[in-house]
């Protein structure tokens, strides 16, 4: 299967050729030609699959040049008993009647990045070595929190890799920051720089684009690349979980074979509802796919009217993994509606040019068929965990509260009872501060005590990873300046 830009249908490229690259050279996110149809009693045969049996079967789909042994390996590496406390690896979770939990934080960093970042370096250092690359990958993260750390444990010891993750000093939440300073691996290193996220992101940018230090990297047989979820290889591995969940349902007897069901996901960058659209595109009966966002509700006004706005304020929520006001994978999502690479072109340029830009009629049309958004406030959002944990005993994070509150919004408008699937993103104990004053504790313990507090109040234990902190010794200490942030890449390649 051959791989497009899409902001240029010729510029065309293996999935190896788009792994290792990341970005099209053209701007462009480098996407499937076509979406493949799954075979008509594909879900039927996934039923009594493993979780890693179905990704390699899913996988394949997309990944010709790639081996079914060498794909099994991956999944038994990324998925496996060492990494995921649970067999079933995103298991789903009866709420009630007709609301189902797609639990994705199952893994080393207890949030719904490691369904990629688990399975994204194996296929990228199998990629460098079909493409022929000679040089090794230095992988640039900058990170709000979830991604570094996510990144951090995916890659630690992958062969011919290094990676070397940017925080802000003073933007991330003390548990976050102990996850990624007491990281381990011989080829990670952590940098903390003195600003917020946007200096931190755009210093990344800067070394990317700086031509002297590809130079540099090259002589010592390195060359940048992207762990983002603009990367192929971080959207495919996340369209396997709802085909599993789908899979799940027909195993469990709460749907019948056909039968259709709704999405609702949590949304930030938009890489996490376009793999949910495309296991429909490949097949799956999903009819509704509900858009989820915090009070950063740009992707919720393009819903409604078709315009798409950055330019207003920027709120720092209790949900900070969706405090985004330029989603990157809306790009692939345009391009499925258009079929027009020039079309998604024209839009990305106005994107650029002004922060805005409207979708044709016949865009819009598409849109409003499949997609419906809501949105919620803080506020709002403790009051969903509150309402969740009362009603059902089922203790959720902030950013699967946003979801739970949009499908609630879903549900009062349309009085629609099709069964839903909500995507669950975090471990409800890495936002234990947000967790803990929503069930209504007004005194919180400070840093790791309040994981024990959290433990306490709701009687479930704190997940390994994140109580395994307290025993662990900090090995990153360096802070630089954003106009320093190269240093930091000439200490973790020494
Ligand atoms: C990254 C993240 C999101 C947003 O996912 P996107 O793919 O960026 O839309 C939601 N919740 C959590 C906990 C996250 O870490």
């Amino acid at each position: 299967m051959q791989y497009i830009s899409t902001r240029d249908g010729n510029a065309q490229c293996s999935a190896a050729q788009a792994i290792v690259r990341g970005l099209a050279p053209d701007g462009g996110l480098l996407t499937p030609f076509y979406i493949p149809k799954l075979p008509r009693n594909a879900l039927d045969e996934m039923k009594s699959m493993s979780y890693q049996h179905r990704a390699v079967y899913i996988m394949k789909q997309f990944l010709e040049e790639f081996s079914v042994k060498e794909l099994t390996d991956f999944a038994a590496a990324a998925y496996g008993p060492e990494k995921f406390d649970t067999p079933a690896v995103a298991p789903v979770r009866q709420v009630n009647e007709n609301t189902f939990c797609l639990e994705l934080w199952h893994g080393p960093t207890c949030a719904f990045k490691d369904m990629a970042l688990q399975m994204l370096p194996h296929l990228l250092s199998a990629s460098l070595n079909k493409t022929e690359e000679e040089k090794d990958a230095c992988i640039l993260v900058a990170t709000s929190g979830d991604t570094g750390k996510g990144a951090l444990e995916g890659f630690k010891d992958v062969p011919r890799t290094r990676i070397l993750v940017f925080y802000p000093k003073d933007g991330v939440s003390q548990v976050q920051e102990l996850q990624m300073v007491t990281q381990d691996g011989a080829n990670v290193g952590v940098a903390a720089v003195r600003g917020n996220f946007d200096d931190a992101q755009t210093g990344v940018k800067r070394l990317f684009s700086d031509r002297d230090m590809a130079a540099r990297l090259a002589e010592k047989g390195y060359f940048f690349s992207s762990a983002n979820s603009i990367n192929w290889g971080r959207v495919l591995p996340q369209i396997v979980y709802y085909i599993s969940s789908y899979c799940d349902l027909l195993r469990d007897e709460k749907i019948q074979p056909g039968q259709s069901i709704h999405v609702c996901v949590p949304t930030g960058n938009f890489g996490n509802i376009l793999a949910a659209y495309y296991a429909r595109e490949m097949g799956v009966p999903i009819d509704k796919l509900i858009c989820a966002s915090n009070a950063n509700n740009v992707l919720t006004d393009f819903i409604r009217t078709g315009v798409y706005d950055r330019n207003r304020a920027f709120y720092n929520t209790s949900s900070p993994s969706m405090d985004i006001l330029i989603s990157s994978n809306l790009e692939r999502l345009l391009l499925a509606l258009t079929q027009d690479n020039e079309e998604v072109k024209e839009y990305m340029g106005q994107l650029a040019a002004s922060g805005r830009y409207q979708v044709s009629d016949r865009v819009f049309e598409k849109l409003t068929k499949r997609f419906r958004g809501y949105f919620c406030d803080d506020a709002e959002t403790l009051r969903t965990i509150r309402k969740v944990y009362d009603e059902y005993g089922y203790l959720i994070d902030t950013h699967t509260a946003v979801a739970f509150s949009a499908l609630e919004q879903y549900r009062a408008e349309t009085g629609d009872e099709t069964p839903v699937v909500v995507a669950s993103t975090a471990s409800p104990f890495k936002f234990c501060d947000s967790v803990l004053s929503a069930l209504g504790e007004s005194q919180i313990a400070s840093g790791l005590d309040a994981l024990d507090q959290l433990a306490a109040r709701t009687g479930q234990p704190v997940p390994a990873p994140l109580a395994r902190l307290r025993d662990k010794s900090v090995r990153f200490t360096q802070v630089v300046d954003k106009e320093n942030m190269a240093d930091a890449v000439w200490t973790v390649l020494e």
